[in-house]
């Protein structure tokens, strides 16, 4: 009856209270989607919500939503799984408890709900906001409440935000919290890898997904396992044969590790499972191969853990996202659902993916095995292709191309190392060997070239050796050298002649910023030097991400990871004192990219970039809001706080002086330290992103080249797309001639793209971080 129920709150015009939850199984970032939603919705005016356990909450109602204050979500970016709870919840299933769950919003006074979740709790999502009119009817019916306090329901306003480990929603690249998963399987891979080398074993290692075979598949990239098992795409009818005959053929080769990948959901084409055991068995088949063979369950730990730097970010923009989508929504606005491509944020229609999703387990469920691949998103079908291109080289000779066609491919590294560059090697020279090109290494750049001949060690120039790169997959470093200098300070006549001498048909460069102004060196010397008319591309490579032509470079992945690493452990070092913050200097050249993104995924106080520039000024506007923080803090969180520099933010003001600075004016409120993680940031091992994306990019890379085929000299130089950089550019892949990069999109002085793309995520780091608005005086 109505006196039982609590009165629905008085509505403050134009005032909008947001919920969000979390809901299905949790993944790492999903408290960063909560931070960035929560402290959005407040910036925008608005009133936060939390509903705690899922849809529980929602039908339970009462505490389990809450209203949330600025500093409630503070340092949530760090922590794993998801600080609201989750839950499966039965009750949801049913219309009474969905009318629970209209009835509790309804007394909350919330009117719109942001839900991030997989696809079973965004299918909840969507019955639900499509039978809302009617649930508000019936408690009007029931007179539950009256036609007039129901006015401002009559319309539910829900976004969908995807987290997920296994990537299972179609539409998106990438699920918020997949790349962190991703993470945690090829750690265990790697680890795994030692000792079956050392044994000479076989491991038969099981991941997560029921449908969705993402996580194996890229596994398997990034890994360069020997086999993998997928839902989507189960193997020809003989993939006993198959499985023994690669692996076979792998260890003849002389590798002396297995690793077979498998999805939990692997089939064969009859819709029969495929299990570890039944892998485990055929590999240790006395009769056959006879390998000792072990079974790896990851199980849990794939979910485990603080969030990866790139599902942090997607945490965070995305959340931001779907505020302003709440905010933007009228009636008549579809459902939608927060999306990425390959490297731009979308809306999509959520009915419309949760759909495409639902068609994927059905297209497996009927064994309508193309559909299902066709239905997943086009990287998944590229890496699917990749993982075959790189896997069993020379058995698959169907690849080859006529004699005639064969080309002699130079590889080069130019710059600093960058995690990825032996990935995309590795996979460039597995793509040449498939098609029968020969693929040759220079090693130590330019300057290797230019100075191997004679007894100089610097460099040498030779076939590359399968056995030895197929290692590389997930090595960090360039085990092929690099070297800083330029091809003009190398002599580029000797450059030319060397070209010549080796016969080249085509150059593969992987590098940074130096490595695209010696594509643009070589370009230009074309007239003079008739040798270097030969197609070349770059494929960037440097952690500062500054290259260019490309909105991602290999390596700026691996470094986030490390930086935001190292910021965690700052931050956490901080507990015993609490009032304490850390001035941190991060790589990046004169591109603010890693500081920017380094600081987002951290919640930066303040970050300080060459773009901006510090100035007195503004250390001044941030001291006086450190003070007001600090003072504020009621031990909310006992860890530090964080401003990230630059290197070549300020000539003057680097992280030591402003952390003096802050110490000198903080009057004893709070102290400081610098920090300075330098070449920490190129990272160990690879992460798993810059590892699949080199795969990826490098086959296209070479793919590229080989449209010019050989001896063309005339037809490559007049034809501008014969130096090309490969690059991620919002949505697409796309190869960009080097000429228009250098004419229209190089800011030279400063080595970095003329406008960059992640600009505008400075304003939302700053904006969450609380960080007031700074406006120049002159
Ligand atoms: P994960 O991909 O990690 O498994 P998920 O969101 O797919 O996450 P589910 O367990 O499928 O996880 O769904 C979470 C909750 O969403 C369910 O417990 C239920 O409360 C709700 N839900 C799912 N499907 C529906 C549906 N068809 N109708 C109503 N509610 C649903």
């Amino acid at each position: 009856s109505t006196s039982q129920t609590p009165p629905a709150t008085t509505k403050m015009a134009g005032k909008k209270k947001i919920a969000i939850m979390t809901s299905g199984g949790d993944s790492p970032g999903m408290n960063g989607v909560v931070r960035a939603c929560v402290r959005m919705a407040i910036h925008m005016g608005c009133e936060a919500y939390c509903v705690y356990e899922g849809y529980e909450g929602l039908v339970r109602g009462g505490n389990l939503i809450r209203r949330m204050q600025w500093l409630d979500v503070r340092g949530w970016l760090s922590e794993g799984g998801t600080l609201i709870g989750t839950a499966r919840c039965m009750a949801f299933f049913e219309r009474a408890g969905r009318l629970a769950a209209a009835k509790n919003l309804v007394a909350e006074g919330i009117d719109a709900l942001i839900i991030c979740g997989g696809d079973g709790s965004l299918t909840g999502a969507d019955r639900f906001r499509a039978e809302w009119p009617s649930l508000i009817q019936e408690l009007e019916d029931t007179g539950v409440y009256t036609a007039l306090q129901l006015q401002p329901y009559r319309h539910l306003n829900i976004v969908g935000l995807v987290g997920s480990i296994d990537n299972d929603l179609s539409g998106t690249d990438a699920t918020i919290g997949c790349y962190s998963a991703l993470a945690r399987v090829c750690y265990a891979v790697d680890l795994i890898e030692a000792t079956a080398s050392s044994h000479s074993r076989a491991f038969v290692v099981e991941v997560m997904g029921r449908h969705c075979g993402w996580l194996a598949l890229m596994a398997g990239v990034a890994t360069g396992a020997d086999f993998i098992f997928i839902p989507e795409k189960p193997r020809e009818d003989n993939w006993r044969e198959e499985m023994c005959g690669v692996v076979e053929h792998h260890r003849k080769l002389g590798r002396r590790k297995t690793i077979v990948i498998i999805a939990e959901g692997a089939l064969d084409r009859e819709g029969n499972k495929i299990t570890s055991e039944m892998v485990k068995d055929l590999l240790a088949d006395k009769k056959g191969l006879g390998l000792d063979t072990r079974i790896t369950t990851l199980g849990h730990v794939q979910r485990g853990g603080t969030a990866v730097a790139y599902d942090r970010m997607l945490a965070t923009l995305q959340g931001v996202e779907a505020v302003k989508a709440v905010l933007e929504a009228t009636p008549e606005t579809p459902t939608c659902v927060i999306t990425i491509n390959e490297n731009k944020i979308v809306r999509k229609g959520l009915i419309e993916a949760v759909q495409e999703t639902k068609m994927v387990a059905k297209a497996i469920e009927n064994q309508d095995f193309d559909r299902a691949m066709g239905l997943r998103d086009t990287e998944f079908s590229e890496q699917y292709r990749s993982f075959m291109m790189t896997t069993a080289v020379q058995v698959n000779q169907k690849m080859q191309v006529p004699e005639k066609d064969r080309m002699k491919i130079g590889f080069i590294n130019v710059g600093a190392p960058a995690g990825g560059m032996n990935a995309a090697v590795r996979a460039g020279v597995a793509y040449c060997l498939s098609r029968g090109h020969e693929p040759i290494a220079i090693y130590n750049g330019f300057a290797g070239f230019a100075r191997h001949h004679g007894d100089s060690p610097l460099g040498a120039v030779r076939p590359f050796d399968w056995l030895e790169v197929d290692g590389w997959a997930s090595k960090g470093g360039s085990e092929i050298g690099t070297n800083r200098e330029l091809p003009n300070e190398s002599g580029m006549e000797t450059i030319a002649d060397l070209i010549e001498l080796y016969k080249f048909d085509a150059l593969f460069l992987i590098g940074g910023f130096e490595a695209f102004h010696a594509v643009s060196q070589l370009r230009k010397a074309r007239e003079q030097f008739p040798s270097l008319c030969i197609p070349i591309t770059l494929l960037p490579a440097t952690i500062s991400n500054n290259v260019p032509g490309t909105e991602y470079s290999l390596g700026s992945d691996t470094c986030l990871n490390e930086l935001v690493e190292y910021c965690d452990k700052i931050k956490q070092s901080a507990s015993a004192t609490r009032r304490r913050v850390f001035v941190i200097e991060t790589q990046g050249g004169r591109s603010g990219y890693v500081a920017t993104l380094g600081g987002l995924g951290v919640g930066a106080t303040a970050v300080y970039t060459p773009e901006e520039g510090v100035s007195l000024e503004m250390l001044a506007a941030d001291v006086r809001h450190l003070k007001k923080v600090f003072g504020q803090d009621q031990g909310q969180s006992r860890a530090g706080r964080l401003i990230l520099i630059n290197e070549k933010a300020s000539k003057v003001y680097n992280a030591r002086l402003i952390a003096e600075i802050l110490r000198e004016e903080a009057h004893g409120r709070f102290e400081s330290r610098e920090g300075i993680p330098g070449h920490m940031q190129q990272g160990g091992v690879p992460s798993p992103m810059d590892r699949c994306r080199a795969v990826r990019l490098a086959i296209r890379c070479i793919q590229h080249l080989e449209q010019f085929g050989r001896n063309v000299h005339n037809k490559v130089k007049n034809d501008p797309m014969s130096a090309t950089v490969i690059g991620i550019k919002g949505a697409s892949v796309v190869f960009t001639p080097v000429a228009k990069v250098e004419e229209e999109e190089t800011d030279w002085p400063n080595r970095r793209p003329k406008t960059e793309f992640w600009l505008g995520m400075k304003d939302i780091g700053d904006i969450l971080a609380g960080r007031p608005k700074y406006v120049p005086q002159e």
